[in-house]
């Protein structure tokens, strides 16, 4: 990939991870921020293109984690810096719902493009992947008539008090903040890995629907929602055929299929969206991260019919669709395609698996077969740690594993219900020697234990 760089792409440390202005930096933190507030890395960024951040003391990190699958285009994107420039010195906010501008149109008009189907559209903008989600809810409970949302174990939907309730994991996520939000119900979810259905997807989506049809009866149910490969909760890609028979349900039962792709959407799994991938037409799309080159920007986008379903005034928000965040969009959804990262996804598919298949050879040759499954699409891939020669979790391995190759100036991520999973999430724009040099010292961590 021939992409340059304003940051050198190089690995380089000068200081210990954290260095003293970055530990400077925390003891502030400490009396001035929420102590809810978590922070994977314990360094403060300056500076970040490509594949590198640079933190408070000079020290120049791989990253391996894109703020959580953003990113994409990277972090200074200068296509994207330019159009967020440009637009900020005409005007950075007027309310699409007072004085509406083109941007906020040309935005929703790309993803009714990109989005899976060729159905007639319609797109909404938000702020974050929980509003999306919320709205999508909205939306999905006004068109039909009916209440009851149907979500998934391992699910995570965001932190608002509607998407607490659909999303699985209690601690940290919902521990003690309830009362939340009713009629949500919780499904079993296709996890090859770990459900005794295995890669029957078919079978493990029949089982959910006998599982909706006991507990509550198709009409009552509003809308599926489902994460075409889910994210926090591991990066579980359900087995094939579990998507089309859960939205086949759906078209059949008048009950909305809402693809939650705020993580796995825009060229992250190697097609625009996961659900490409097995050619599932969703009824509504929710969509963040990606797509706005780090700028905060969602959307729901979906059928025309249901969309409009809304009556005028009913969805909205002070920033929604905000100018500054769309011209990023658009310039961030250019450079996607005019670079292929769809395409790159798939190639950094492939140098991770092969990497990380080798380190679990050699694990497993030293007596260590620790890892469990390798697994996800595109660069969307995660290895799942387990107590050697069987499927316990091994949340102590990942943590210890993700602190190494911090020390070593890789930022890397766990996740899963369990915590025993590293996921990877670099920037497309990363560059092979990076990207393996990263590899390398995540295999080093792993050997370590
Ligand atoms: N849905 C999914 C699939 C996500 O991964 C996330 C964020 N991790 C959200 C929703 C919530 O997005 P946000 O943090 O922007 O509210």
């Amino acid at each position: 990939m021939t992409t340059t760089h304003r940051l050198p792409q190089k690995r380089h440390l000068v200081t210990e991870l954290p260095g003293p202005r970055s530990s400077e930096l925390t003891e502030r933190r400490r009396s001035a921020v929420a102590a809810g507030l978590g922070s994977a890395v314990p360094v403060y960024a300056v500076d970040a293109d490509g594949g590198i951040i640079v933190d408070v003391d000079g020290n120049s990190l791989i990253d391996l984690g894109s703020g959580i699958a953003v990113t994409t285009v990277g972090a200074s994107n200068p296509a994207v810096a330019d159009a967020v420039a440009e637009q900020a010195h005409h005007f950075t906010h007027t309310c699409f719902m007072v004085t509406p501008y083109e941007g906020y149109v040309a935005v929703a008009e790309k993803l009714n493009e990109l989005t899976p189907g060729d159905h007639e559209k319609r797109s909404a903008l938000f702020n974050s992947g929980a509003e999306a989600v919320e709205n999508a809810v909205k939306i999905a409970r006004l068109a039909t008539g009916r209440t009851a949302v149907v979500a998934f174990d391992h699910a995570y939907h965001g932190r608002t008090n509607l998407t607490m309730a659909l999303t699985a994991k209690s601690i940290p996520y919902k521990h003690n903040f309830g009362p939340f939000a009713p009629e949500v119900y919780r499904m079993p979810m296709s996890y090859p890995y770990r459900d005794p259905l295995g890669t029957d997807g078919v079978a493990a989506a029949q089982r959910a629907i006998g599982m909706i049809d006991k507990q509550l009866s198709a009409d009552s149910v509003a809308a599926v929602i489902v994460e075409p490969i889910q994210g926090e909760g591991g990066f579980v890609v359900p087995a094939p055929g579990f998507l089309p028979t859960m939205a086949q349900w759906c078209r059949e039962n008048g009950v909305v299929f809402v693809a939650d792709e705020v993580q796995s959407g825009f060229c992250r799994t190697g097609d625009w969206f996961a659900c490409d991938h097995e050619g599932v037409i969703p009824d509504l799309v929710t969509m963040a991260k990606g797509i706005a080159g780090g700028m905060p920007l969602a959307a729901v986008t979906g059928h025309a019919d249901l969309m409009d379903a809304v009556h005028p005034g009913g969805l909205g928000g002070t920033y929604g669709g905000n100018p500054v965040a769309c011209a990023a969009a658009l310039a961030a959804i250019e450079a996607m395609q005019t670079l292929d990262l769809a395409g790159r996804a798939r190639e950094i598919g492939e140098i991770v698996t092969a990497s990380l298949s080798s380190t679990a050879e050699s694990l497993a040759a030293s007596g260590r077969d620790v890892i469990g499954e390798i697994r996800g699409r595109g660069a969307m891939i995660a290895v799942e740690l387990v107590k050697p020669g069987t499927t316990e979790p091994d949340p102590e391995l990942a943590k210890a594993a993700a602190a190494h190759t911090i020390s070593q100036g890789v930022v890397v991520l766990t996740c899963g219900t369990y915590g025993n999973i590293l996921r990877l999430l670099p920037p497309l724009v990363i560059g092979d020697d990076l990207l393996r040099e990263a590899l390398a010292i995540l295999g080093e961590a792993l050997a370590a234990g």
